[in-house]
């Protein structure tokens, strides 16, 4: 193990001192420390520093250890966070229950300093697998913005938040112009690569908290952007058209332009507050609409059709 922390933080949820203070003084070379006297300061500190892993007392002078365990595990913010669970009374009950709520491991008092840092090292390399594998799984292998599978989660994720906070949510379906051609005409790694910059422009104009670009397929992506009214996401929609002309990547056999262009369609949802109203079709909406783009001659965007 090097001596550096590289990022990576730990979080002691303990109500004794000198524990607190062993733990501490073994893991501050290798990781940065952050500490909590009870369970609330605890919950409160996972969320704000989201520690790489969290060592937590079962006993806690105001709650027990499960229930903050519990409260860790409900909370997205804080689910993912290894939790390792530490007790003097090392009963195949306790252990058994804290596995059970989520807890990684289990580590029996008196504390010995070298097994809590061997464990931690564990399961701490298994959390940044997992992360990486995660990551690999939503991404799309050519561009690296999100692929289908993980905008048709966040689609689903976010209609069933617009519909809990009565706010707008809006989707834009871009489809590259005339891209055939460019193939056909420069070669498909050079397409590859055009897909590559376009995928890149359109992440970066999508870049707010929430905000999600995918490929949706060969040459078309796809930006959800929650929270974003029916005028807000044709002014986005726009910033994503004039970035990808930007670009200036030449494509000499368009019949719109003299590079690489985009039509966009957009499409908005304004949750009425009614449970039961039906969730329009986004997808569809806004496939419409980028078919009325292209109609109009392309390099162009439309705007939602109506509020749905
Ligand atoms: P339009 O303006 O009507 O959208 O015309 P288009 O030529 O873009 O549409 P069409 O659907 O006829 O062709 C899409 C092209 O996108 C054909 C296909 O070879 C290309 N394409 C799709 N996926 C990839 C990819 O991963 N790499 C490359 N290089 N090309 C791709
Ligand atoms: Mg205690
Ligand atoms: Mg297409
Ligand atoms: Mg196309």
């Amino acid at each position: 193990m090097s001596g550096e922390t590289d990022g990576r933080s730990i979080l002691i949820i303990e109500d004794d001192p000198s524990n607190r203070r062993i733990i501490a003084k073994t893991l501050s070379p290798f990781y940065r420390v952050v500490m909590a006297s009870d369970g609330s300061k605890g919950v409160l500190r996972a969320k704000k520093h989201r520690p790489s892993l969290i060592l937590l007392d079962i006993n806690l002078p105001d709650q027990s250890g499960f229930d903050v365990l519990k409260t860790l595990k409900k909370n997205e913010d804080t689910r993912d966070i290894p939790v390792l669970c530490l007790t003097a009374a090392t009963t195949e009950k306790e252990e058994e229950k804290s596995l059970s709520l989520g807890a990684v491991d289990f580590i029996g008092k008196p504390i010995r300093p070298k097994i809590v840092l061997a464990r931690i090292a564990i399961h701490i390399e298994i959390a940044s697998q997992r992360k990486s594998l995660e990551k690999l799984t939503q991404q799309d292998p050519l561009t690296g913005v999100n692929n289908r599978r993980s905008f048709d989660k966040a689609l689903n994720d976010e209609t069933r938040r617009a519909r809990r906070s009565h706010e707008p949510l809006s989707l834009i379906m871009v489809d590259v112009d005339h891209f055939k051609k460019f193939n056909d005409n420069y070669g498909h790694q050079k397409g590859d690569e055009a897909l590559r910059l376009v995928a890149t422009a359109l992440a970066k104009e999508a870049s707010r908290a929430g905000d999600l670009c995918a490929r949706y397929g060969g040459e078309e992506f796809t930006i959800l952007l929650p929270r974003t009214t029916i005028e807000a996401v044709q002014f986005i929609a726009e910033n994503c058209r004039n970035a990808i002309a930007s670009l200036a990547i030449p494509h000499a056999h368009s019949e719109s332009a003299e590079c690489v262009t985009a039509s966009l369609g957009c499409a908005t949802w304004q949750p009425s507050g009614e449970a039961d109203a039906p969730v329009p079709n986004l997808v569809g909406l806004a496939d419409k609409a980028l078919y009325a783009a292209k109609e109009k001659g392309r390099n162009q965007i439309y705007p939602a059709l109506h509020e749905a």
